[in-house]
């Protein structure tokens, strides 16, 4: 709501059950981020909405801004509409869900999203060690093929979480002033 305040849309997809909710949910907590929760200030609640839509404030670099992550239904066209980034979230331990990512960026990747917007290649749940179903490397090699951004990250354990969030805001800024 205040002046010069730049918002974005972040669209967050994925096989069902891979912790997309739950990343978001982490998201709204990062206190090293300065981040807070907008949702409380707008109409909707904090916890998921029938929307499925979260706002957060993020300070970063000496510059806030808005994000809103939408939590995209399993047969929503992800190339419709406007969104500033897509985290395409699988889980490491869930090899089915690696292969709904791909599907998810070849859709981006044909659409021309990869090279004009943020596009991130999340791996969630690392700390299911044991259970491990897609190897670090394998991920690293499928955000390459399709020109994205990669990170592993575990809302278990709170690993790399903050890190996603700071790589997905700075992603959409480098984008924003190239476009
Ligand atoms: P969504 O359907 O993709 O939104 O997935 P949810 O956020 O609802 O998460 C599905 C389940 O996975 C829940 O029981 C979460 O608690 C669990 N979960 C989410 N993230 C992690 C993680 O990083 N590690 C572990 N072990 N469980 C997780």
């Amino acid at each position: 709501s205040s002046a010069g305040l730049s918002s974005y849309r972040v669209l967050v997809v994925g096989a069902p059950g891979v912790g997309k909710s739950s990343l978001v949910g982490q998201f709204m907590t990062s206190e090293y981020l300065h981040a807070y929760d907008t949702s409380i200030d707008v109409e909707h609640d904090v916890t998921d909405d029938e929307s499925g839509e979260r706002s957060v404030c993020v300070l970063l670099a000496g510059e806030e801004s808005e994000i809103t992550f939408l939590d995209a239904p399993p047969d929503h066209v992800i190339t419709e509409g406007c969104a500033h980034g897509y985290c395409v979230v699988y889980s490491t331990a869930d090899r089915s869900s690696f292969s709904e990512a791909e599907r998810r960026l070849q859709i981006l990747w044909a659409a021309g999203h990869t090279s004009r917007r943020a596009v991130i290649l999340v791996g969630n749940k690392a700390d299911l060690a044991r259970s491990r179903a897609v190897p670090t490397d394998e991920g690293k090699n499928l955000a390459t093929s399709y020109e994205c951004k990669f990170i592993e990250t575990s809302v278990g354990i709170n690993h790399n979480v903050d890190e996603l969030l700071v790589g997905l805001l700075t992603q959409i800024r480098l984008k924003q002033q190239h476009a």
